[in-house]
C-alpha cells in the first residue's frame, strides 16, 4: 500500500514536471514566434524600400537603353573617321531628349583636354540632330566628364563591357561609350538631369503610389538630401521630420549619392498585431495549463479519498466481524447456562435474561443499520413522507426509548417553540435520525450527561437540534463525519464502539426527506447537531427527495 503511495506521488511529481516542461516550451516557442513574425514584418518592409530603389534606378534606363544595342566598333570607326555625330548614336540621342528626365544632352571625344577651354564641348542639338558648339554650360557638365573618364582611366584595362554608366550624384548621368575590341573610349555623352521633374513628377508621386500614406504601409518615408538637410519628399505629410525618429535608412547605391530614404516604423500596426496574438495565445495557453494541472490534483485527490475509503472498509469489515460475534458469545453463553438448567437463582436467570435481550438488540440495530446501506447503496430506499406534529414524533421515540437512556444516565431536556408547524417526513426516517443523533450523543459524552432536544422554526424549514457536552469534534474532522466508515481519529473516539455509519445513514435519510443537516461543534465542549425539515408537501420537495435515482417517495394521503 506505501509503495502504491509512493508510485502515485512520484506519477505526480512527473505528470507536474512533463506540464511545466511541454508550457515553458509552448511559451518559449510563442516568443520565437512573436519574435520571428515581427522581424518577417520588418524584413518585409525593408525589402519593399530596397525594391523602389531598384524602381528608381530603373527609371534611367529607358531612355538610354537602345545605347547597348549599337554596333561599338561600327561607331568608332565611324567616329575616328568623320569626327561626327554618325546617324544612329543621333537618333538614341534624339529618342532620349524627349524624356523630361533629361534637361540637355552634352558630348565629348575621348580626348578632349579640358574643360576649361570649353569648345571641346558638344551639345546634342535635337531640331538638327547634330552636336553643335557648347556655350555656357554649367560647371557640373565638366564634373561629369572628368568623374567618368578618371573612372574609365582606372579601369579600361579590364573592362569588358560597350558602355559604362556613371553617376555624378543628382545632377547628371554620364555614359562612356566603348569599344570591347581594343577596350578604347570612343565618346562620352553627359545627360543632365531635371531635378526638379525627378523629385517632384516622379520620386515624390511614386513614394505615395507605391508605400501610401502611414498608416497603410506602417512606415513614414521622407525623401532626405542629407547634404543640405532637406527633405525633398514623403509618403505622409502629418508626420513630421524628426532625425532622432529614424530607424532605417535605404541608400540609392552610386547613383542619387546625396539623397536618401529615411523610415520611421509603426509600431500600431504588425508588431502590435503580433503582439496581440501573443497575449491572446498567452491565455488560451495558461487557461489550458491552469485546466490540466486543476483535472490532475482531482483526479489524485479523488484517488486518495477512494483509497481512504478502501481503508475504512477494510477496518469495517474487520471491526463489524468482532462486534457480530461478541453479542453472539454472550447469547450463546448465557442461553448454555439457562438451558443446563443448573441456574435456579431467580436473581441470575433476569441477569440472564437482560444479557440475552441486551445483546439482541445491539445485535439486531446493528444488522439495522448494515442494511440499511446496503439499501442506500442499491438505491432501494423507500419512505412514505406525511404531516407529523414533530413533536409527538419526539415523544414516542423517547417513550420508545426510555429505559436506554435512562440506562445510560441521562435525562433528555426536550424545548419545544409555540405554535411549531407540522413537518412532512417518513416517520421511520424520523426515528432512524433521531436515534442515531441521540446515540452518538450518549456514546460520545464526557462526565457531564447533557442531553438536549430542541425544536424551533427557521423560514420554511422545521430545525430540530441535538446537543451534547461531549467530546466534540475536531474542526478538520466534521466535514468529513458524514461520509461512510468515518471515524474521527482520536484517542475519545477510539475507547468508543462505533463504524462509522450512524452520520452517514442519517444524511441519507435527511436528505431523502428534503431536509438539510448540519453540525457546529467544538472540540472537547460539545456539539449541535441540526436538521431541517420541510414544513408541508410541496411539489419540489418531492425532486429533492429523489436524490437517489431509484430511491422510491410515496405520499401518504
Ligand atoms: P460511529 O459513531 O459508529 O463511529 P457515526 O457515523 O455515527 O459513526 O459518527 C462518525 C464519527 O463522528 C464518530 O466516529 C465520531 O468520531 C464523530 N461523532 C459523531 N457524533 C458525535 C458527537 N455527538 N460528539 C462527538 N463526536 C461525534
Amino acid at each position: 500500500m506505501r509503495k502504491l503511495l509512493r508510485i502515485r506521488w512520484i506519477l505526480l511529481g512527473m505528470a507536474f514536471l512533463a506540464i511545466v516542461g511541454l508550457t515553458g516550451m509552448n511559451v518559449y516557442s510563442l516568443y520565437a514566434l512573436h519574435e520571428s513574425t515581427v522581424k518577417a514584418t520588418a524584413d518585409a518592409q525593408k525589402n519593399q524600400l530596397a525594391d523602389f530603389s531598384y524602381t528608381v534606378r530603373n527609371r534611367f534606363r529607358p531612355p538610354v537603353e537602345s545605347i547597348w544595342r549599337l554596333n561599338m566598333e561600327q561607331l568608332h570607326a565611324d567616329i575616328s573617321s568623320t569626327h561626327q555625330l554618325p546617324s544612329q548614336l543621333a537618333d538614341v540621342l534624339e529618342e532620349a531628349s524627349k524624356d523630361p528626365l533629361f534637361e540637355e544632352i552634352y558630348f565629348a571625344f575621348p580626348n578632349y583636354e579640358s574643360c576649361s577651354t570649353g569648345n571641346e564641348i558638344m551639345r546634342f542639338d535635337v531640331d538638327s540632330k547634330q552636336l553643335v558648339e557648347a556655350v555656357d554650360f554649367p560647371e557640373y557638365v565638366c564634373d561629369g566628364f572628368g568623374l567618368t573618364r578618371s573612372r574609365m582611366n582606372v579601369l579600361i584595362n579590364d573592362y569588358r563591357f560597350n558602355t559604362k554608366v556613371v553617376f555624378d550624384t543628382h545632377r547628371s548621368m554620364t555614359v562612356a561609350l566603348i569599344n570591347p575590341r581594343g577596350n578604347v573610349v570612343v565618346a562620352y555623352i553627359a545627360f543632365i538631369i531635371d531635378t526638379n521633374f525627378l523629385i517632384s513628377d516622379f520620386l515624390a508621386p511614386q513614394l505615395v503610389e507605391v508605400f501610401g500614406s502611414r498608416e497603410q504601409s506602417g512606415m513614414t518615408i521622407w525623401l532626405h538630401d542629407w547634404v543640405r538637410n532637406e527633405v525633398l519628399a514623403v509618403n505622409d505629410d502629418d508626420v513630421e521630420y524628426n532625425r532622432r525618429n529614424i530607424q532605417y535608412i535605404q541608400r540609392f547605391p552610386d547613383l542619387l549619392d546625396n539623397w536618401n530614404l529615411k523610415v520611421l516604423f509603426d509600431k500600431d500596426t504588425a508588431a502590435m498585431a503580433a503582439q496581440t496574438a501573443l497575449v491572446r495565445n498567452l491565455i488560451v495557453l495558461s487557461g489550458g495549463v491552469v485546466l490540466l494541472i486543476g483535472s490532475l490534483l482531482v483526479m489524485f485527490i479523488i484517488s486518495q479519498r477512494e483509497r481512504s475509503l478502501v481503508d475504512r472498509q477494510a477496518g469495517f469489515i474487520a471491526n463489524v466481524t468482532h462486534e457480530l460475534k461478541t453479542p453472539l458469545a454472550v447469547m450463546q453463553a448465557a442461553g448454555e447456562n439457562l438451558a443446563d438448567g443448573r441456574v435456579k437463582d431467580p436473581e441470575r436467570l433476569k441477569t440472564y435474561g437482560q444479557h440475552i435481550h441486551n445483546e439482541s438488540l445491539r445485535l439486531r440495530s446493528m444488522i439495522e443499520k448494515l442494511l440499511d446501506v446496503a439499501r442506500s447503496d442499491a438505491g432501494q430506499h423507500q419512505i412514505k413522507p406525511a404531516v407529523y406534529n414533530i413533536a409527538d414524533l419526539i415523544e414516542s421515540y423517547l417513550a420508545e426509548n426510555k429505559s436506554l437512556i435512562a440506562g445510560n444516565n441521562f435525562e433528555p431536556h426536550v424545548e419545544i417553540e409555540e405554535n411549531v408547524p407540522p413537518v412532512f417526513v417518513d416517520k421511520d426516517s424520523f426515528a432512524t435520525i433521531l436515534g442515531n443523533l441521540v446515540e452518538n450523543a450518549m456514546k460520545y459524552s464526557s462526565d457531564e450527561k447533557y442531553l438536549g432536544i430542541r425544536v424551533l422554526t427557521n423560514g420554511k424549514m422545521v430545525v430540530l437540534e441535538v446537543e451534547d457536552h461531549g467530546h466534540g469534534i475536531p474542526s478538520k474532522a466534521q466535514k468529513h463525519i458524514f461520509d461512510k466508515f468515518y471515524r474521527v481519529e482520536d484517542p475519545l473516539t477510539a475507547r468508543t464502539k462505533g463504524h462509522g455509519l450512524g452520520l452517514s445513514i442519517v444524511k441519507t435519510h435527511v436528505l431523502l426527506n428534503g431536509g438539510k443537516i448540519d453540525v457546529k461543534s467544538n472540540y472537547r465542549k460539545g456539539s449541535i447537531f441540526s436538521v431541517q425539515f420541510p414544513k408541508q408537501k410541496v411539489s419540489e420537495n418531492a425532486a429533492k427527495i429523489s436524490i437517489n435515482s431509484e430511491s422510491k417517495v410515496e405520499y401518504a394521503n
